[in-house]
């Protein structure tokens, strides 16, 4: 007889230690009736061979805070389930060849001391007094990490599937999900042992989760990469040095060559991430199997020799060891390599747990994510980086075999601002693409969509040596200083395909969208920004509503928060509402006019009455043309965004471009754009403005009207005015070195961190560098001074009054 209950709370499917961890998390929470539906045996997956790696180190502020979480869970969680594990933690050296590469290990010092982690950085002697077999040569320093070490993968998993049972949730193996449908607002899910009804679904099934996906209609954004790590036999200079030092080696990783090297028992563990690297199961002739529960893929040691000679004289002890056996298994990448947790794209209760690169070290902090996202629809720290809905419809197989053999390749790469990763590109083009690539575009996807980034002359460098930096200076500095300048004096052009775009109409509209924003709702022929919070009153979104009619809007948000603002909506508009909502995005385009010559540049093509004020907006025609022009301008000068339908971007740009001409009109970037907007204190999506903060913490009480009744969040915003704000957004101005201050930089006072920066770059009309972020609220005053930790080095810092820097009053942009 089946044990399969016929009605569950929540349904995992994938027994792997992320499967695992979300159903102990789940239970934790105190929802216990859950059931992990699992094909073979627990760990059947990516699980078994993992070699269990735990780092803390990321460069990204949610994946840190992920793996910490981990790393500490880990700690406790033998004792605390009463399942005793293997957990090494033996601390990892991280290997710099470079001085980038040191600069960037600065930054996660600080990023993990502001996470309360001791990172450290060391000098090649204080290398060898760690790891005595090491070589220096080439290094100019490393990060010790005293957190990393290792575990057992399958030990883990099947302590936290003990603590989630002994909690009273349900694991059934053995059990095969084949199929999914929906039925009177419930999921029931099909297995050979029959089927089972639940509220919510969780795909948790790592490199098979395209295939569950697609039983909820769902096209999971991944590609899969054969793995390799190679292990060797017992080299007894290490044994005895082990013996005697009464401790393992900490790991070392040489992050420029691409591998790790791991001491295992009295041996080693080398794993490289090889530039030549494999897909598996993406070609015809190579198809998926139906299961491959506790199977490798053949050994492929040809791929590695250059990593394992290149380890060899790093660690010439290694050289004298023979190998034992090598382990070759399938990992799932999602396009950037980020795992996917979160809400399944237009699927209703139904959520993503999946895809993990590192799903060993992330697991724990994974299940909590995940719990939170079921129980709460939010989680405590905001988990862009990682929601699924990063992705929306430009991602097919090609596109993610692109981009994964590209990540996996360069899995340790830094990620410098100003180099666009070459792979899967062009996957959305403006109708004027070819136009402004004729004018030197760089260009960087958005969403899929390429936008330009800035405007290269014909002899600038726009190698990618050109780009390996952290700094401000290279060959475009020069460009986007022109291109701001030309916004400020004269006009420039930016267009802007795939901006985001719902239509919402009919009866109730207006009323709903007050109920779900922060401020008041436009009148028609208005536009206005509009904030979104969550129930503990943090920022959701920002979205500019343009009101056509009474109860008929546009809301306009960035490209990248489609799926995500769309699905807020979505999940707030209940089926007994008169009015619509559509995503219309790929109907429309936009493109910016602005600078003090754009009024003289629209007047000649335009029929517009272009007296009408700051956000305002109206139909008009542009060389024949319909469009809708608005009176705003995200660089804070005289400007309109010019919204037409796609096909008629190109003859309005030409007309515009022509008429530009002889007053001065000139193409510019999203990177001057960035630079025009920080000057003005415009807050930058996901960056500024993120569940990380409230929208009073942000700063955004003039979008708060408090005389409406209700509006979402508005009981937690009270409440925190009442008792004031611990922390308050400020721009802050920069003695700043060679580089502006990068997200989630430390802010110091009197030796003690008081916040963080949000986003930092350099205007170029005030001649500054500039730092959005988030201080103590104490500290918040103008002209206050304070420190600013850039890359490992502090740099003093002023805090600004509460208004833009460039055009305080914004006169300019009211002209
Ligand atoms: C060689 C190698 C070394 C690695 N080393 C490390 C490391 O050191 N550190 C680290 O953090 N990560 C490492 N990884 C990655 C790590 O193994 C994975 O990220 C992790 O195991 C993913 O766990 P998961 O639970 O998401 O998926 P999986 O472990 O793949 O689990 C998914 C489960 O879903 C089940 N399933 C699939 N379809 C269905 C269905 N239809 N119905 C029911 N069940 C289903 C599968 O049987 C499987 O058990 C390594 C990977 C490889 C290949």
């Amino acid at each position: 007889m089946s044990n399969l209950p016929s009605h569950a709370r929540v349904v995992i499917i994938g027994g792997g230690a992320v499967g695992a961890s979300s159903l102990y998390h789940l239970a934790k929470a105190g929802w216990t009736d859950c059931v992990l539906l699992e094909k073979n045996e627990l760990t059947a997956g990516s699980t078994w061979h993992a070699a269990g790696n735990v780092p803390t180190f990321s460069s990204s502020w949610s994946i840190m805070n992920m793996q910490r979480y981990s790393a500490s869970l880990y700690r406790e969680l033998g004792p605390l389930v009463d399942y005793p594990m293997n957990y090494h933690v033996t601390g990892s050296i991280r290997l710099g060849h470079s001085r980038e590469r040191l600069q960037e290990f600065k930054r996660v010092v600080g990023m993990g001391r502001y996470q309360g982690m001791d990172l450290d950085i060391l000098t090649p002697e204080e290398m060898r007094s760690r790891y005595p077999f090491l070589e220096t040569h080439e290094l100019t320093g490393a990060l010790y990490d005293p957190y990393d070490g290792d575990i057992d993968p399958a030990q883990l998993t099947q302590a936290l599937a003990k603590g989630a049972r002994d909690m009273g949730a349900k694991i059934i193996r053995f059990c095969p999900v084949t199929a999914a449908r929906r039925e009177n607002d419930e999921w029931v899910i099909t297995t050979p042992q029959g089927e089972i009804r639940c509220e919510y679904v969780v795909n948790a099934a790592g490199y098979y989760a395209r295939e569950v996906g697609k039983m909820f209609g769902r096209d999971v954004p991944m590609m899969v990469m054969s793995h390799q790590y190679i292990l060797f036999d017992e080299i007894p200079e290490l044994a005895a040095w082990s013996k005697e030092a009464g401790r393992k080696l900490p790991l070392l990783r040489d992050v420029d060559s691409s591998y790790y090297l791991r001491q295992e028992k009295y041996g080693m563990n080398l794993g490289p991430y090889e530039r030549n690297c494999r897909a598996h199961w993406t070609t015809p002739d190579d198809p998926m199997p139906e299961d491959f529960s506790f199977q490798l893929f053949p050994d492929d040691l040809e791929r590695l020799e250059w990593y394992l000679n290149d380890a060899v004289e790093r660690v010439p002890i290694l050289g004298t060891a023979g190998l034992s056996r090598v382990i070759n298994g399938p990992i799932p990448y999602a396009p950037d390599g980020n795992p996917l947790i979160g809400p399944m794209p237009g699927v209703p209760n139904a959520f993503e747990a999946c895809v993990f690169t590192f799903g060993i070290c992330q697991a724990g902090g994974a299940g909590k994510v995940l719990a939170e996202w079921v129980t709460e629809g939010q989680t405590e720290w905001d988990m862009w980086s990682c929601d699924p809905r990063r992705y929306t419809d430009y991602t097919d197989q090609d596109y993610c075999i692109a981009k994964g053999k590209e990540i996996y390749g360069h899995e340790y790469a830094m990620h410098f601002p100003k180099h666009y990763w070459p792979a899967g590109r062009n996957r959305k083009l403006s109708p004027i693409h070819d136009r402004i690539a004729a004018l030197g575009a760089q260009f960087k996807p958005y969403n899929g969509w390429e936008r330009a980034m800035w405007y290269a002359k014909p002899d600038d460098d726009i190698s990618d040596t050109a780009t390996q930096t952290w700094g401000r200076e290279g060959p475009w500095a020069k460009r986007i200083e022109e291109e701001c300048l030309a916004v400020r004096d004269a006009a420039g052009i930016l267009d802007l395909p795939g901006f985001s775009r719902f239509r919402l109409k009919g009866e109730g509209a207006r009323e709903w969208l007050s109920g779900l924003i922060t401020g008041r709702v436009p009148k028609p022929g208005r536009i206005g920004l509009a904030y979104f919070a969550d129930d503990k009153g943090r920022i959701v979104t920002e979205m500019s509503v343009m009101a056509i009619e009474e109860d008929f809007f546009f809301l306009i948000t960035a490209a990248t928060a489609q799926w995500h603002d769309f699905g807020w909506l979505q999940k707030h508009r209940s089926a007994d509402v008169a009015f619509t909502l559509d995503d219309v995005t790929v109907n429309f385009a936009c493109q910016i006019l602005t600078g003090p010559k754009s009024r003289a540049i629209l007047a000649e093509v335009s029929d517009a009455d272009l007296s009408m004020g700051w956000l305002t907006h109206q139909t008009a025609e542009i060389a024949g043309r319909y469009c809708q022009i608005i009176r705003v301008s995200f660089a804070g000068e005289l400007g309109w965004e010019i919204h037409t339908k796609v096909e008629d971007t190109a003859a309005i740009f030409d007309a515009v471009w022509e008429a530009g001409q002889k007053h001065g009109l000139k193409p510019f970037g999203m990177e001057a754009l960035d630079s025009l907007r920080i000057e003005k204190g415009y807050r930058a999506w996901k960056g500024d403005l993120s569940t990380d903060y409230t929208v009073l913490q942000g700063g955004l009480e003039r979008f708060v009207d408090w005389s409406k009744p209700s509006f979402k969040g508005k009981a937690a915003l009270e409440r925190e005015k009442q008792q004031g704000v611990t922390k308050r957004f400020v721009t802050l101005t920069v003695d700043a070195g060679e580089c502006d201050a990068p997200y989630m930089s430390t802010l110091w006072s009197d030796g003690q961190v008081v916040g963080e920066t949000t986003s930092g770059n350099w205007g170029y009309r005030v001649g500054k560098s500039i730092a959005l972020g988030m201080l103590r609220a104490d500290l918040a005053v103008p002209g206050q001074e304070i420190e600013v930790e850039i890359f490992g080095d502090r740099f003093k810092a002023r805090v600004e009054p509460d208004q833009p820097l460039w055009d305080p009053s914004n006169e300019r942009p009211k002209a």
